[in-house]
């Protein structure tokens, strides 16, 4: 039997980070399909707009190799609950990453909320990589207002948009 295995990476992307890139680049060894979620509505105030920070995911995205044997990478909105959209997009997987103990809590509590509401969906974490541990969209804007350098947090190209955001 020849299963298609589809995983979703769901985030607010506000900026996309190297932390990120690195968990989109491990997680797409693990499926054969990996569908990177953005999140619509955030919750927080965004920096940028849904499709600033789409645009800057796809920018870092088509640099990543394309190689036989790798997931091919969508990115699409989530405009709802994650479990919907997961079974929407045909998914069995959703990965998360896991920082440190502070992510747990809050990250134990939604993968169980979402196994109740679909069990069908699996939630895998990946550790973060120890260079990236501790970076997060909102520590590096908070670094780029304060006139910080936070060129080894996100790619090149987020850094400018980074700086005109904030200019
Ligand atoms: P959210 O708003 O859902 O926290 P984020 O865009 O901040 O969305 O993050 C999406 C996912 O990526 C989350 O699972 C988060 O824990 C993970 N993540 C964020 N930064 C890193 C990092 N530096 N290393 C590993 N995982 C990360």
């Amino acid at each position: 039997m020849n299963v298609s295995r589809v995983g979703v990476y769901p985030g607010s992307f506000d900026p996309v980070t190297n932390g990120h890139i690195d968990i989109i680049s491990r997680a797409r060894t693990l499926v054969d399909r990996l569908i990177v979620g953005v999140a619509v509505n955030t919750g927080k105030s965004p920096l940028f707009s849904y499709d600033e920070r789409v645009e800057m995911l796809e920018a870092e995205l088509s640099d990543l190799e394309d190689a036989a044997g790798l997931a091919s990478i969508d990115v699409r909105p989530i405009n709802g609950l994650l479990v919907a959209f997961a079974k929407e997009c045909g998914a069995g997987v959703v990965v998360r990453g896991l920082r440190a103990v502070s992510d747990f809590d809050y990250e134990f509590q939604m993968a169980g909320m979402n196994a109740r509401m679909e069990p069908d969906v699996e939630t895998v974490f990946l550790m973060a990589s120890e260079r990236h541990t501790f970076i997060s969209s909102r520590l590096v804007k908070e670094v780029a207002l304060l006139g910080g350098d936070f060129s080894s947090f996100v790619p090149e190209r987020v850094g400018r948009r980074l700086i005109r955001a904030i200019s």
